[in-house]
């Protein structure tokens, strides 16, 4: 039997999925998939990200927050983070199991590294108001979120850091903010990642799996669109990776998530 699996970081509202959504959906079912968290980007997805949850209520759990990437070259970021707080506050009578994805990405433009952080603190303010986790995204970035997640230690921050891809080192300073599990997903698989290595290191108590979806395949489907029940073979390989059985690391970082995300 198939052990249930969390998607703890994926976006199967996206465009990408628009043709064939229940065939994808019903693949991760199938997979083992027993919950997904799916992260908003901004106000142009949270309709789809809604209508999503509400065909598959069980299933989709609906994070909400502003996309460091989506304050780029946007005069109206302060808006959307309003909606986001507004949202939070209960606005629209829905449960949020997190604030996300945000962070900081400087891979396409350090121009608005200004902006992106006044609202990644903003959004860590109102995860802690909240007690909600945070879902953070890093690219390109890892000094200086660091330097934003060092002002809240000690003061109750956590959450999930989405597609982990730092050194030993990251991970120490990470931990020494405050209560965080490391998201893995199929850069895992792939033949020159590092991530095996420092997986290797990692407590199982630490992890959790992801797929990203539609992004960042696995092997054999890198290049490709990226869905839920992939997470199978970013499984595999994390079990592999630890020493551990397929059904130990599902269980496990099924486990890692309920406790997160309060499921
Ligand atoms: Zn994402």
């Amino acid at each position: 039997m198939t052990p249930s699996i969390i998607d703890t970081h994926t976006h199967p509202f996206d465009a990408a999925f628009d043709d064939d959504r229940t065939e994808v959906m019903a693949r991760a079912a199938e997979a083992g998939i027993a919950t997904m968290i799916c992260p908003a980007i901004d106000s142009a997805s949270h309709d789809s990200l809604f209508a999503l949850c509400d065909s598959y209520p069980d299933m989709c759990r609906p994070a909400m927050g502003l996309h460091p990437t989506s304050v780029n070259d946007n005069p109206d970021w302060r808006n959307e983070l309003d909606i986001v707080a507004s949202y939070i506050s209960n606005a629209c009578n829905r449960r949020f199991y997190a604030i996300g994805e945000v962070g900081l990405d400087f891979y396409w433009s350090r121009n608005w590294q200004k902006e992106q952080t006044e609202a990644f603190e903003a959004q860590v303010c109102l995860s802690l108001e909240h007690n909600l986790p945070l879902i953070i995204h890093t690219r390109d970035a890892w000094p200086e979120m660091l330097d934003v997640l060092r002002t809240f230690k000690g003061r109750g921050v956590r959450g999930i850091m989405h597609a982990f891809s730092g050194t030993w080192d990251d991970y120490l300073a990470v931990k020494e903010c405050g209560d965080f599990l490391f998201g893995i997903g199929g850069v895992l698989t792939y033949k020159k990642s590092t991530l095996p290595d420092i997986l290797c290191r990692l407590p199982l108590d630490d992890i959790v799996l992801e797929t990203d979806a539609p992004y960042l395949p696995p092997v054999p489907f890198r290049g490709k669109r990226n869905e839920p029940s992939y997470i199978v073979y970013t499984c595999r390989k994390a079990a592999e990776a630890k020493g551990v059985s397929e059904t130990e690391m599902a269980a496990t970082t099924t486990a890692n998530a309920c406790r997160m995300f309060g499921l």
